[in-house]
């Protein structure tokens, strides 16, 4: 399955409405990589993953635990922006899913990062709120030849309104994120 294959897509209703698609950004033979929900208004204009607000914290995030966003493959559940940013619909979800199975298929990370609960669903298809899938330790992905160990966090966005609201818990909630990433990072470097 090729980038081709995916700018053509017409699988789901999401096609109709998109400026482009957004297939992920990063080296194909990265070690690491990262898992978002879908595109939103910015990804769309641009066709590249997380370069609105929740990218340029998401970059931050990244920075702090040491790890060169240049070096990782940063894609999403979804490839095409639901409009006006809805959650993406099951169906849609599903018509995506090959896309995202082959490229885990193809690079064979050797750690993935979910960011928000629907990238944790898909990739490790374990349902719930993302506070109880992040409880959980040894989560995999069975799209590789191996189990691929799996770091659930939440989304940026979800920090992003943490920061205007709860300055304490965001806190909390950054020096978390940052020791998740720095264990995906151990583990894609194989420390
Ligand atoms: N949110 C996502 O989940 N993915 C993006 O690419 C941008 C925002």
């Amino acid at each position: 399955m090729t980038d081709q294959t995916l700018t053509t897509c017409t699988k789901c209703r999401l096609h109709r409405s998109r400026t482009n698609v957004v297939p992920g950004k990063g080296p194909h033979d990265a070690r690491f990589m990262l898992v978002g929900e879908a595109p939103g208004a910015d990804e769309d204009e641009a066709g590249e993953p997380f370069v609105g607000q929740s990218g340029i914290l998401l970059s931050r995030l990244l920075k702090d635990a040491g790890i060169h966003r240049d070096g990782i493959f940063i894609t999403n559940s979804v490839k095409c922006r639901p409009p006006g940013n809805r959650d993406p619909r099951d169906d849609e979800v599903l018509a995506c899913k090959p896309y995202l199975k082959a490229q885990i298929w193809t690079m064979q990370p050797a750690v993935i990062v979910t960011v928000g609960k629907y990238a944790a669903w898909h990739v490790t298809m374990t349902t719930g709120p993302i506070s109880n899938i992040m409880a959980l330790t040894n989560l995999t992905c069975i799209y590789g030849t191996e189990p691929i160990p799996v770091i659930p966090c939440y989304h940026p966005a979800y920090l992003l309104r943490l920061l205007q609201s709860d300055k304490d818990r965001a806190k909390e909630v950054y020096r978390d994120y940052i020791w998740r990433l720095k264990q995906a990072k151990d583990m894609a470097t194989g420390l």
